[in-house]
């Protein structure tokens, strides 16, 4: 989608990636909540979580690549969190489908 910021991250039209093959892509968050915080997506327009529908699996290959950066990055022993907004209640502000890695520091919960 032309007016999709994430749709021109993924299609390396603006930013840079920290991983790409040809499904997805994953890049640091502009306004990050913890020493690391990067997100995952699919380089295919999916508007979020309630749309993935016959593209469940893709979620799966989201959290395992997270999994993977997470490892690269250092923070898998001290553990990190993963998280899908989705709609206004759950604070979903890009409708572009992206799970987001935090990492670096504890975490509270329930969140906020
Ligand atoms: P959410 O609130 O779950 O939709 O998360 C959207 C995330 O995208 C927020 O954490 C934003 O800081 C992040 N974000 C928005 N625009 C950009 C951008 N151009 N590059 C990187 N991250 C972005």
């Amino acid at each position: 989608m032309d007016d999709c910021i994430f749709c021109k991250i993924a299609q390396g039209r603006l930013g840079s990636f920290i991983f790409e093959d040809d499904e997805l892509a994953a890049f640091k968050d502009i306004n990050p909540a913890g020493p690391v915080h990067v997100l995952v997506v699919p380089k295919k327009h999916i508007p979020g979580i309630r749309e993935v529908k016959e593209d469940a699996s893709i979620i799966g290959r989201m959290a395992a690549r997270a999994v993977e950066i997470a490892a690269e990055m250092g923070i898998s022993d001290t553990g990190f969190r993963l998280v899908v907004n989705s709609g206004p209640d759950g604070g979903q502000s890009v409708q572009h489908l992206h799970m987001h890695l935090l990492g670096g520091r504890p975490f509270g919960w329930p969140p906020g």
